[in-house]
Protein backbone atom coordinates (compact mmCIF):
# COMPACT_ATOMS: atom_id res chain seq x y z
CA UNK A 1 0.00 0.00 0.00
CA UNK A 2 1.47 3.42 -0.92
CA UNK A 3 2.42 5.06 2.06
CA UNK A 4 3.28 9.16 1.98
CA UNK A 5 6.80 9.11 -0.06
CA UNK A 6 4.88 6.76 -3.28
CA UNK A 7 2.33 9.42 -3.00
CA UNK A 8 4.57 12.90 -3.10
CA UNK A 9 6.65 10.85 -5.83
CA UNK A 10 3.55 10.54 -8.25
CA UNK A 11 2.65 14.26 -7.23
CA UNK A 12 5.65 14.97 -8.28
CA UNK A 13 5.63 13.08 -12.09
CA UNK A 14 1.61 15.13 -11.73
CA UNK A 15 3.15 17.84 -11.32
CA UNK A 16 5.95 18.20 -13.60
CA UNK A 17 3.54 17.77 -16.86
CA UNK A 18 0.47 20.09 -15.29
CA UNK A 19 1.80 23.15 -13.19
CA UNK A 20 2.51 26.28 -14.92
CA UNK A 21 0.30 24.83 -17.52
CA UNK A 22 -3.29 25.51 -19.17
CA UNK A 23 -5.05 22.60 -19.49
CA UNK A 24 -7.03 21.99 -22.40
CA UNK A 25 -8.91 19.24 -21.62
CA UNK A 26 -10.52 18.02 -18.81
CA UNK A 27 -12.93 15.16 -18.53
CA UNK A 28 -14.64 13.51 -15.35
CA UNK A 29 -15.55 9.44 -15.35
CA UNK A 30 -17.86 10.40 -12.14
CA UNK A 31 -21.03 11.84 -13.46
CA UNK A 32 -21.29 13.59 -10.69
CA UNK A 33 -18.55 16.08 -11.70
CA UNK A 34 -19.00 16.59 -15.16
CA UNK A 35 -20.18 19.89 -14.47
CA UNK A 36 -16.78 21.04 -13.75
CA UNK A 37 -15.27 19.79 -17.07
CA UNK A 38 -16.20 23.49 -18.59
CA UNK A 39 -15.39 25.28 -15.52
CA UNK A 40 -11.27 23.80 -15.69
CA UNK A 41 -11.09 23.56 -18.78
CA UNK A 42 -8.75 26.31 -20.22
CA UNK A 43 -7.13 27.28 -16.86
CA UNK A 44 -3.86 26.71 -15.39
CA UNK A 45 -2.96 24.39 -13.06
CA UNK A 46 -0.60 26.08 -10.15
CA UNK A 47 0.68 23.68 -7.81
CA UNK A 48 -0.30 19.59 -7.23
CA UNK A 49 0.34 19.01 -2.87
CA UNK A 50 -0.18 16.56 -1.02
CA UNK A 51 -1.92 15.52 2.35
CA UNK A 52 -0.91 11.90 3.24
CA UNK A 53 -2.83 9.58 0.76
CA UNK A 54 -5.18 12.98 -1.01
CA UNK A 55 -3.33 14.72 -3.83
CA UNK A 56 -4.41 18.66 -4.06
CA UNK A 57 -4.35 20.16 -8.09
CA UNK A 58 -4.62 23.07 -7.56
CA UNK A 59 -6.03 25.55 -10.61
CA UNK A 60 -5.48 29.16 -10.79
CA UNK A 61 -8.93 29.94 -10.36
CA UNK A 62 -9.14 28.70 -7.13
CA UNK A 63 -10.66 25.56 -7.63
CA UNK A 64 -8.65 22.37 -6.80
CA UNK A 65 -8.98 19.01 -7.55
CA UNK A 66 -9.38 16.46 -4.54
CA UNK A 67 -8.27 12.79 -5.15
CA UNK A 68 -7.64 9.95 -2.65
CA UNK A 69 -6.11 7.16 -3.68
CA UNK A 70 -7.24 4.78 -1.38
CA UNK A 71 -5.67 1.24 -1.73
CA UNK A 72 -6.14 1.38 -5.81
CA UNK A 73 -5.59 4.76 -7.15
CA UNK A 74 -3.20 5.49 -9.76
CA UNK A 75 -1.95 8.78 -11.78
CA UNK A 76 -0.26 8.08 -15.13
CA UNK A 77 1.33 11.00 -16.89
CA UNK A 78 2.42 10.90 -20.57
CA UNK A 79 2.92 12.39 -23.90
CA UNK A 80 -0.34 13.19 -25.67
CA UNK A 81 -1.81 11.30 -28.13
CA UNK A 82 -0.34 8.36 -25.71
CA UNK A 83 -2.78 6.24 -23.71
CA UNK A 84 -1.45 3.78 -21.18
CA UNK A 85 -2.83 -0.20 -21.31
CA UNK A 86 -4.52 -0.72 -18.46
CA UNK A 87 -8.38 -2.23 -18.04
CA UNK A 88 -8.60 -0.14 -14.49
CA UNK A 89 -11.45 2.61 -14.68
CA UNK A 90 -10.45 6.06 -15.99
CA UNK A 91 -11.67 8.75 -13.40
CA UNK A 92 -9.75 12.08 -13.79
CA UNK A 93 -7.90 12.86 -17.46
CA UNK A 94 -6.40 16.22 -17.52
CA UNK A 95 -4.70 17.26 -20.89
CA UNK A 96 -2.19 19.90 -21.81
CA UNK A 97 -1.07 21.02 -25.59
CA UNK A 98 1.81 18.18 -24.96
CA UNK A 99 0.68 15.72 -22.19
CA UNK A 100 -2.07 14.19 -20.15
CA UNK A 101 -2.61 13.35 -16.92
CA UNK A 102 -4.75 10.30 -15.70
CA UNK A 103 -6.22 8.99 -12.53
CA UNK A 104 -7.29 5.59 -12.69
CA UNK A 105 -9.66 3.72 -9.99
CA UNK A 106 -9.86 5.99 -7.10
CA UNK A 107 -13.64 6.89 -6.75
CA UNK A 108 -13.06 9.48 -3.55
CA UNK A 109 -12.79 12.32 -6.14
CA UNK A 110 -14.02 15.89 -5.47
CA UNK A 111 -13.75 19.40 -7.05
CA UNK A 112 -13.33 22.03 -4.26
CA UNK A 113 -13.47 25.51 -3.67
CA UNK A 114 -11.55 27.38 -0.60
CA UNK A 115 -14.30 26.94 1.54
CA UNK A 116 -14.84 23.14 0.33
CA UNK A 117 -11.08 22.20 1.01
CA UNK A 118 -11.40 23.96 4.39
CA UNK A 119 -14.51 21.79 5.43
CA UNK A 120 -13.60 18.52 3.90
CA UNK A 121 -13.92 15.31 6.49
CA UNK A 122 -10.51 14.53 5.24
CA UNK A 123 -8.19 17.44 5.29
CA UNK A 124 -10.01 19.11 8.55
CA UNK A 125 -9.12 15.35 10.23
CA UNK A 126 -5.21 15.16 8.94
CA UNK A 127 -2.08 16.17 10.79
CA UNK A 128 0.34 18.12 8.80
CA UNK A 129 1.76 16.33 6.03
CA UNK A 130 5.18 13.98 7.15
CA UNK A 131 6.50 15.21 4.03
CA UNK A 132 5.89 19.00 4.29
CA UNK A 133 9.05 20.88 3.95
CA UNK A 134 8.14 23.38 6.41
CA UNK A 135 7.81 20.42 8.64
CA UNK A 136 10.27 20.87 11.51
CA UNK A 137 11.67 18.37 14.38
CA UNK A 138 9.93 21.16 16.68
CA UNK A 139 6.91 20.78 15.30
CA UNK A 140 6.99 17.37 15.79
CA UNK A 141 7.99 17.21 19.53
CA UNK A 142 5.32 19.98 20.31
CA UNK A 143 2.61 17.12 18.17
CA UNK A 144 4.10 14.72 20.77
CA UNK A 145 3.56 16.85 23.76
CA UNK A 146 -0.20 17.73 22.74
CA UNK A 147 -2.53 16.47 24.77
CA UNK A 148 -4.19 14.15 22.21
CA UNK A 149 -1.52 12.72 21.71
CA UNK A 150 0.99 12.43 24.38
CA UNK A 151 -0.42 9.13 26.25
CA UNK A 152 -1.30 6.96 23.42
CA UNK A 153 1.60 4.64 22.14
CA UNK A 154 3.62 5.71 19.57
CA UNK A 155 3.28 2.76 17.81
CA UNK A 156 0.02 3.25 17.32
CA UNK A 157 0.60 7.16 16.57
CA UNK A 158 2.58 6.47 13.70
CA UNK A 159 -0.23 5.48 11.41
CA UNK A 160 -2.52 7.72 12.93
CA UNK A 161 -3.65 10.14 9.94
CA UNK A 162 -4.50 12.84 12.30
CA UNK A 163 -0.31 12.16 13.99
CA UNK A 164 1.03 12.87 11.23
CA UNK A 165 -0.55 12.36 7.20
CA UNK A 166 0.88 10.26 4.90
CA UNK A 167 2.80 8.40 7.63
CA UNK A 168 2.24 4.31 7.20
CA UNK A 169 3.59 0.97 8.12
CA UNK A 170 6.78 0.39 6.59
CA UNK A 171 7.26 4.11 7.80
CA UNK A 172 6.21 2.95 11.59
CA UNK A 173 8.98 0.30 12.07
CA UNK A 174 11.51 2.19 10.32
CA UNK A 175 11.09 5.11 12.41
CA UNK A 176 10.89 3.68 15.80
CA UNK A 177 13.44 1.17 15.03
CA UNK A 178 15.97 4.41 14.12
CA UNK A 179 15.11 6.30 17.10
CA UNK A 180 15.42 3.37 19.41
CA UNK A 181 11.97 3.64 20.67
CA UNK A 182 9.61 0.80 21.82
CA UNK A 183 6.53 1.15 20.34
CA UNK A 184 4.43 0.40 23.49
CA UNK A 185 5.77 3.50 25.07
CA UNK A 186 3.68 6.95 25.10
CA UNK A 187 6.04 10.67 24.17
CA UNK A 188 4.62 11.57 27.79
CA UNK A 189 7.48 8.95 28.99
CA UNK A 190 10.13 9.73 26.48
CA UNK A 191 13.38 11.57 27.50
CA UNK A 192 13.42 15.03 25.94
CA UNK A 193 16.35 13.57 23.95
CA UNK A 194 14.10 10.26 23.09
CA UNK A 195 11.47 13.22 21.59
CA UNK A 196 14.30 14.98 20.30
CA UNK A 197 15.49 11.45 18.35
CA UNK A 198 11.74 10.43 17.51
CA UNK A 199 11.27 13.79 15.20
CA UNK A 200 14.54 13.68 13.79
CA UNK A 201 14.48 9.97 12.47
CA UNK A 202 10.53 10.87 11.48
CA UNK A 203 11.69 13.95 9.21
CA UNK A 204 15.32 11.88 7.72
CA UNK A 205 13.41 8.21 7.17
CA UNK A 206 10.45 10.09 5.29
CA UNK A 207 12.80 12.09 3.53
CA UNK A 208 14.95 9.64 2.83
CA UNK A 209 12.34 6.77 1.55
CA UNK A 210 10.78 9.91 -1.04
CA UNK A 211 14.28 10.57 -2.30
CA UNK A 212 15.52 7.26 -3.08
CA UNK A 213 11.83 5.54 -4.27
CA UNK A 214 11.40 3.81 -0.90
CA UNK A 215 14.44 2.59 0.78
CA UNK A 216 15.22 3.52 4.17
CA UNK A 217 18.32 2.54 4.75
CA UNK A 218 21.34 5.36 4.14
CA UNK A 219 22.36 5.28 0.74
CA UNK A 220 25.85 4.01 1.39
CA UNK A 221 24.57 0.77 3.33
CA UNK A 222 22.15 -0.04 0.57
CA UNK A 223 24.87 0.68 -2.17
CA UNK A 224 27.35 -1.97 -0.54
CA UNK A 225 24.84 -4.95 0.41
CA UNK A 226 23.45 -4.35 -3.57
CA UNK A 227 27.26 -4.47 -3.95
CA UNK A 228 27.17 -7.82 -2.28
CA UNK A 229 24.24 -9.01 -4.91
CA UNK A 230 21.22 -8.32 -2.31
CA UNK A 231 18.20 -8.22 -3.96
CA UNK A 232 15.85 -4.85 -3.47
CA UNK A 233 13.80 -6.57 -1.10
CA UNK A 234 16.69 -7.47 0.78
CA UNK A 235 18.62 -4.39 1.46
CA UNK A 236 15.48 -1.67 1.53
CA UNK A 237 14.67 -1.63 5.13
CA UNK A 238 16.17 -1.69 8.69
CA UNK A 239 13.48 -3.70 10.28
CA UNK A 240 10.82 -3.72 8.20
CA UNK A 241 9.31 -7.71 6.97
CA UNK A 242 12.97 -8.73 8.18
CA UNK A 243 11.83 -10.96 11.23
CA UNK A 244 13.85 -13.75 12.09
CA UNK A 245 16.61 -11.79 10.03
CA UNK A 246 19.56 -9.92 12.44
CA UNK A 247 19.66 -6.72 13.12
CA UNK A 248 21.55 -3.75 10.86
CA UNK A 249 22.61 -2.22 14.28
CA UNK A 250 23.55 -5.03 16.71
CA UNK A 251 22.98 -8.53 15.52
CA UNK A 252 19.75 -9.33 17.74
CA UNK A 253 16.84 -10.75 15.88
CA UNK A 254 14.38 -9.06 14.65
CA UNK A 255 10.65 -9.75 15.88
CA UNK A 256 7.69 -9.30 14.19
CA UNK A 257 4.45 -8.61 16.22
CA UNK A 258 0.67 -6.89 15.30
CA UNK A 259 0.17 -3.12 16.68
CA UNK A 260 -3.15 -1.45 15.71
CA UNK A 261 -3.83 -4.31 13.30
CA UNK A 262 -0.99 -4.32 11.15
CA UNK A 263 1.95 -5.85 11.22
CA UNK A 264 5.03 -3.82 13.09
CA UNK A 265 9.05 -5.33 13.25
CA UNK A 266 11.39 -4.03 16.29
CA UNK A 267 14.98 -5.24 17.83
CA UNK A 268 14.34 -5.71 21.25
CA UNK A 269 17.81 -4.82 21.94
CA UNK A 270 17.98 -1.14 19.99
CA UNK A 271 14.38 -0.54 21.32
CA UNK A 272 14.33 -1.27 24.66
CA UNK A 273 11.13 -1.13 27.19
CA UNK A 274 11.22 2.38 28.89
ZN1 LIG B 1 19.35 -4.03 17.30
Amino acid sequence: MPEGPEIRRAADRVAAVLVGKTIEAVAFGLPQLKSFEPRLSGRTVTAVDTRGKAMLTRFDNQLTIYSHNQLYGRWYTMRRPRMPKTKRQLRVELCTATHKALLYSASDIAVLDADGLAAHPFLCRVGPDILDRQLTRQAIIERLDAPEFRNRAVGSLYLDQAFLAGNGNYLRSEILWSAGIEPLRKPASLTAAERAALAAATLSIARRSYRSGGVTVPPRLAAELRAEGRSREDYRFHVFARDDKPCRRCGTTIERRTMASRNLFTCRVCQPAG
